[in-house]
């Protein structure tokens, strides 16, 4: 059972700052501690009309955010993450009050975000530069070749609940950076700590191109009709609705959504680490991560010394609400609804024929759900097939490597897996025939903080990828490409009216030259040439 609420350390005023300058919205979201069901906040449900005006102002602003260029872009991010810096206690707070996270849990959002705007200051301006690629052809020779990017003007950024500092940041900075204004429109179940950032843009006295929208799904909706991009992170459901829309808009999008992470467990695995990490990996966040390990395949012959020490380590969490000290190690579910999930996944697969292995149950008025493991599971079972999204552990048993590929890969969902071997280049193999965007081999959520590598879901989950160099900053721009002649100018290039028999043939017999094989290269004889031409179309304009 969680331990007595502890009345919460005060949370910071959290009335959404009215950035858009018409007349504020009235209709407001009141924001409650999931861990407590206390009301820790309140935020305003902003309409479309204030989107389209938030939008309009930041899409005047834009222009001279572009301008100043990248260095001083990232200039204003140093100083944002000094911000964070000196705010990150109250921040954290703010998370917690609204998440019902644990400390430990919550205490990682500021640091990872310091550490993530600190890769994108760095690298930005490497990242943006210019490429001068030569002329695939010595024809091209003539020209100069620029490739070069420009932002979208306004980015929309539409966020979950599960890390409400974090998610925010993981697109905003490097849109920021590309130069593009942002409007970032958190989830209405944890805005607050999405308020607090655009509080710190504006103390940091940053230009004014980072809004912070609260509202619901019609705000996110309204964001989606009037952005020159979107960045969405969520649900697949909702982010199939967001690719429909921007198909109708033709404006590009990115999307992060859901996951039914495999972890593969072999024989010649150090099975103890298997367990800590899959424990971890599973019940992070009381498992409300799109990347937290959802169904586990382990071979035959370790099968039952893994789940032994798995439900050993999962016994011995503390699960409850956390008071001065870092005492719990699993923490509140987000929503009712989400504790619901998890609910009916153990149903499902206890009424077909699973265990129970410890666990199993909501307590705490439906505010937390017991950490869980379960036996006996097929993929007949929802707790195998739909993401669940909660502190579920079903474990399989297969006969082999062969059979854990075939099953992990069965699933509509590709976002990230795990395996987890004594022999990492069997578990790169392994890594090499799974379906997903990114594996983590002997360790779970280690590519979530590798900015060098992109990260983005395959097949149901996701379309995109942030981060990874350069390709994750410069998705938030357009590419532009630019010719600049070399050498004196010819009064007509040779392709320019009116048509010429003769140039036509000295322009297609060089680019025969250079570009076929062999004799092919050679001219094409001018009788055969002749011949081809039989009709007689010319008209003479007047
Ligand atoms: P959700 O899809 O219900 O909501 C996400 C956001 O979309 C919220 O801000 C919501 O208000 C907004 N929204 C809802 N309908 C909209 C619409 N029609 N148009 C525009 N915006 C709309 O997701 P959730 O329940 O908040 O988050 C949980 C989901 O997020 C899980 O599926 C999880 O796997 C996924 N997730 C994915 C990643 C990733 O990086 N792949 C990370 C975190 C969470």
């Amino acid at each position: 059972m969680p331990d007595e609420p502890i009345e919460g350390i005060p949370v910071s005023n959290t009335a959404t700052p009215d950035t858009t300058g018409r007349a504020p919205d009235t209709a407001a979201i009141d924001v409650r501690d999931p861990a407590t069901g206390r009301v820790v906040g309140r935020v305003t449900d902003h309409s479309a009309a204030a989107v389209a005006e938030a939008v309009r102002r930041l899409r005047a602003r834009q222009p001279e955010w572009e301008a100043i260029g990248v260095r001083e872009r990232a200039k204003w991010l140093r100083a944002f993450q000094d911000w964070l810096l000196d705010n990150g206690p109250r921040l954290t707070e703010v998370v917690r009050s609204e998440t019902g996270k644990t400390r430990f849990d919550a205490a990682i959002e500021v640091p990872a975000a310091v550490d993530l705007a600190k890769y994108w200051a760095d690298r930005a301006e490497g990242f943006l530069a210019d490429e001068r690629p030569r002329p695939h052809s010595p024809i091209g020779l003539a020209k100069r070749l620029v490739s070069t990017v420009r932002p979208y003007p306004v980015v929309g950024i539409v966020t979950p609940w599960n890390l409400p500092l974090l998610n925010p940041c993981f697109d905003a900075f490097a849109a920021l950076l590309a130069g593009a204004a942002v409007l970032v429109k958190p989830s209405e179940v944890t805005p607050l700590s999405a308020v607090e950032l655009a509080r710190g843009w504006a103390e940091i006295g940053a230009p004014p191109v980072f809004t912070v929208l609260t509202g619901g799904g019609d705000t996110g909706r309204a964001v989606v009709d009037t952005v020159d991009f979107v960045q969405f992170t969520g649900s697949t459901r909702t982010g199939r609705a967001i690719a429909a829309a921007c198909a109708q808009r033709l404006i590009p999008y990115s999307l992060e959504l859901g996951g039914k992470d495999p972890a593969i467990v072999l024989a010649d695995a150090d099975i103890d680490r298997a367990a800590a990490g899959i424990a971890y990996g599973a019940l992070f966040n009381a498992g409300q991560v799109c990347i937290s390990v959802e169904r586990v395949y382990v071979e035959a012959a370790v099968y039952d010394r893994f789940v032994e020490r798995l439900v050993g380590e999962v016994r011995a969490l503390r699960q409850g609400r956390d008071g001065r000290a870092f005492t719990h190690d699993i923490g509140a579910m987000a929503t009712a609804a989400q504790c619901d999930i998890v609910t009916r996944h153990v149903a499902d697969a206890v009424a077909k024929g699973a265990r129970i292995l410890c666990g199993g149950k909501a307590f705490g008025g439906g505010r937390y759900f017991e950490p869980t493991v379960l036996a006996d599971v097929d993929h007949t079972m929802l707790c195998l097939t739909e993401e669940t999204f909660g502190p579920l552990i079903p474990v399989v048993a297969v006969a082999d490597e062969d059979e854990a590929v075939r099953l992990a890969n069965d699933s509509v969902y590709g976002l990230s897996a795990t395996v987890w071997t004594g022999d990492r280049r069997r578990g790169e193999r392994v890594a090499r025939r799974l379906e997903v965007g990114a594996v983590n081999i002997d360790d779970a959520f280690a590519n979530l903080m590798s900015f060098a590598l992109p990260m983005g879901g395959w097949k149901d989950s996701g379309i995109g990828a942030r981060w990874g160099g350069a390709a994750g900053i410069r998705k938030y721009c357009r590419q532009q490409a630019i010719t600049v002649p070399r050498g004196p100018a010819l009064p007509r290039e040779p392709l320019w009216y009116p048509a010429s028999r003769l140039r036509s043939r000295l322009v297609t017999t060089l680019m025969r030259a250079v570009d076929a094989r062999g004799r092919r290269r050679l001219p094409i004889p001018a009788r055969r040439n002749r011949q081809a031409a039989t009709t007689d179309t010319t008209r003479t304009h007047p």
